[in-house]
């Protein structure tokens, strides 16, 4: 059985960008649903594989309900980490990655909010490591960097209207450059960047228990 991980701070501390009401809706309900499909699935097949992340991969593809399901799951346990309340800015190799990329922090921001805000319908905006380089990319629907040869993903937000409507309504461009501002992780960006170029592990969802 997978486990709904736990979110890392109290469901208030990204407000006011995103409320806690949002966070109830969206981890206790959105979430919680994909994870137990992905569980009822699995226990109708009679499988019990080592890892979302083997899920995610074997059924990508299938453009069924248990793909579906899993990438969810595993997209949104990776948004919840991929943000921090108590902000911060990058540094390091990262910082220089990010100059040498997009001329700097208000490039990357940009970047990532004109293709958040111009990607149609629901998905993902992502910003990944690539052959050594850096890109922002968007996904659709349960669609992850997961099942992508090469890439991993670094930073991401949710851009489904069940992410930001209660909070920004039909402003998600609004609800991108709030959240760039104050929200992402860069801790876990830069030990994502380093993990990309063999410096340590990547971040995995929790093993099933
Ligand atoms: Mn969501």
């Amino acid at each position: 059985m997978f486990v709904l991980p736990d979110l890392p701070y109290p469901s208030n501390a990204l407000e006011p960008v995103i409320s806690a009401r949002t966070m109830g809706f969206h981890h206790g309900k959105h979430h919680k649903a994909y994870v137990d499909a992905v569980n009822a699935i699995l226990a109708e097949r009679g499988t019990r594989p080592a890892s979302l992340e083997d899920v995610v991969r074997a059924s990508a593809g299938d453009g069924g309900k248990l793909f579906n399901s899993a990438g969810q799951a595993w997209n949104h346990a990776m948004f919840w980490v991929a943000m921090d309340p108590a902000g911060g800015a990058p540094s390091g190799d990262l910082a220089q990655a990010i100059d040498a990329a997009f001329g700097g922090l208000d490039g990357l921001k940009t970047a990532f909010v004109t293709a958040g805000g111009g990607h149609f319908g629901s998905g993902w905006v992502w910003l990944v490591a690539e052959g050594g380089a850096l890109k922002v990319i968007t996904t659709h629907d349960a669609g992850t960097p997961l099942t992508m040869k090469g890439v991993t993903p670094l930073m991401v937000c949710d851009l489904w209207e069940h992410a930001y409507y209660l909070d920004h309504q039909n402003d998600r461009k609004g609800f991108l450059e709030a959240w760039f501002d104050s929200l992402p992780n860069w801790a876990l960006a830069q030990s994502q960047w380093a993990a990309a170029r063999g410096g340590g592990a990547v971040w995995r969802y929790p093993d099933p228990a």
